[in-house]
């Protein structure tokens, strides 16, 4: 490695340590932190991302980045260094069109905003945070002009979740997915009763929870010896690195799904970072590509391993020894049908497979008409509760259970809800290429072990980090660009035989 190219990693390397240290104080903001704590951690935020922003977006930056560009002798469009240059030319520019004085706004807008919704949510009181939502849509329209955009102004918001993908893209996919699964819906509704899930509403012990949680976990592939499970209101995976990836879980007392699920959700996510190429250490590439991407790991592990027929099989004789009364009766067929029952809801997060997406479009079409002005902050309740009808065909009979159940919108990050849509329809889509590159992983998923399924994305998907974009990485993995074909054949099967509609 030549002079050049040692000086512009020593730079990198220092912004990468800045950036984890931004994410230990993140994370205990939200696992330990007391809450008076907050202005005081705001402003600790607030200073670091600004000395981090001046370093990332400095003349010298600029000079490093190119002068170890120029030196590079080899442009394999592969290797560590190439990926590395591509990254940080097209994040220079982006982080050079941020004024100062906008990020410490930025900072503070979300800092205020965010206990203003815990409150406005806890007490079901919308006016509480509307001022706040007022000034984030204002920070997000602001922030797609300081970006800059050709066609719509989402873009240039998606870009940074979703690089290469435009809102036209997305926008038809969802069109197709709203279209293609309606029907499916509407026959599985009509079947409602075949499927019976009141057993998962009764105490369950949060010790034994937890202690199964743990075992699932280690099951789909998470090594503790590399990360931690913490407790949370809304939970999370954070890496500090490949060897210290975090995950959060809450836990309901009376209902087993949100810890256990959502355990091997985040998971899925602690993986993808455990499991980045070594020699990427230190670097931005030493993380998921995208927001979509990760989702897509995520969701394997929670839906599609998680809620497969041969992962209940293999674990539930454990689940009915940790809750023997709660589960008397219960055999694994049974819980495999529970833990999948369709029925739309009002919370995103406990969303069956089918229902899920519709609560994200919904989102998507909701944050446009914010940034475009057509729908103002006062008049954002109103609106969800019209669309969950349109949508779902049920109405959240409070705000909390509408419009204030997402963290979301308490920072300018528009362009994010969409990625979760995006992450089930990658993660069908690797799933059909896994199986069909290595049909063995459909014997061992058959018998609850996914390890020769985490073997393939090990290759595919996670040692590459961010090298490729989410879009390069989607064509080598499975040789077609992103589709929702492969999620309907999914969902298709997968109801219509839990249903008995074929
Ligand atoms: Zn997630």
């Amino acid at each position: 490695m030549n002079s050049h190219f040692e000086r512009l990693l020593e730079k990198v390397h220092e912004i990468h340590d800045l950036e984890k240290a931004i994410q230990v104080l993140a994370w205990d903001k939200e696992t330990n932190m007391p809450a008076a704590g907050n202005t005081a951690r705001v402003q600790q935020l607030t200073t670091l991302r600004r000395i981090q922003h001046r370093l990332f977006a400095s003349d010298e930056m600029g000079e490093l980045i190119e002068a170890a560009a120029a030196s590079l002798d080899s442009i394999n469009p592969d290797s560590n260094e190439f990926c590395l240059i591509r990254y940080l030319r097209r994040h220079y520019t982006d982080e050079r069109k941020l004024p100062d004085e906008f990020v410490r706004r930025v900072s503070q807008v979300s800092g205020a905003a965010h206990p203003a919704w815990v409150q406005a949510r806890a007490e079901n009181n919308f006016a509480l945070f509307q001022p706040h939502l007022a000034q984030v849509v204002a920070l997000a329209q602001e922030m797609a002009e300081l970006y800059g955009y050709e066609d719509e102004k989402y873009d240039p918001l998606l870009d940074k979740f979703e690089h290469g993908m435009k809102t036209a893209n997305v926008r038809a996919i969802f069109n197709a997915v709203k279209t293609e699964l309606k029907p499916l819906l509407t026959a599985v509704a009509e079947r409602a009763h075949a499927i019976d899930n009141h057993f998962l509403h009764q105490p369950f012990p949060v010790a034994q929870q937890q202690e199964f949680a743990r075992y699932v976990a280690t099951a789909v592939g998470y090594d503790f010896s590399r990360g931690h499970l913490g407790t949370v209101v809304h939970p999370f995976a954070t890496s500090l690195s490949r060897d210290d990836a975090r995950i959060t879980t809450r836990w309901y007392p009376d209902f087993l799904n949100a810890g256990l699920f959502g355990t091997l959700h985040e998971s899925g996510h602690a993986m993808y970072e455990q499991g980045t190429a070594p020699d990427l250490a230190r670097t931005p590439l030493a993380r998921g590509t995208s927001s979509g991407i990760h989702e897509s790991q995520s969701r394997m592990m929670e839906n599609i391993v998680g809620r497969s027929r041969g992962f209940w099989q293999a674990h539930f004789p454990r689940l009915q020894t940790l809750f023997p009364t709660q589960l008397s009766g219960v055999t694994a067929g049974d819980f495999y049908r529970a833990v999948n029952k369709v029925q739309p809801t009002l919370i995103r997060v406990e969303a069956d497979e089918l229902t899920y997406n519709f609560h994200i479009i919904l989102r998507f079409e909701l944050e446009q008409a914010m940034l475009n002005g057509e729908l103002v902050a006062a008049d954002l309740p109103a609106a969800w509760r019209a669309k969950m009808q349109e949508l779902l065909g049920v109405t959240p009979p409070t705000d909390t259970e509408g419009c204030l159940q997402d963290v979301h919108w308490t920072r300018p990050s528009f362009g994010y809800f969409p990625t979760y849509a995006l992450g089930n329809l990658y993660a069908a889509q690797l799933y059909e290429a896994a199986t069909q590159q290595n049909p063995a992983i459909l014997d061992d998923m058959a018998q609850g072990n996914p390890a020769s399924l985490v073997v393939w994305l090990r290759e595919n998907v996670h040692r590459h980090g961010r090298k490729y974009t989410p879009g390069e990485l989607i064509m080598q993995a499975t040789g077609q660009p992103l589709s929702h074909k492969p999620f309907m054949r999914y969902v298709t099967a997968k109801f219509g035989e839990l249903y008995g509609l074929s």
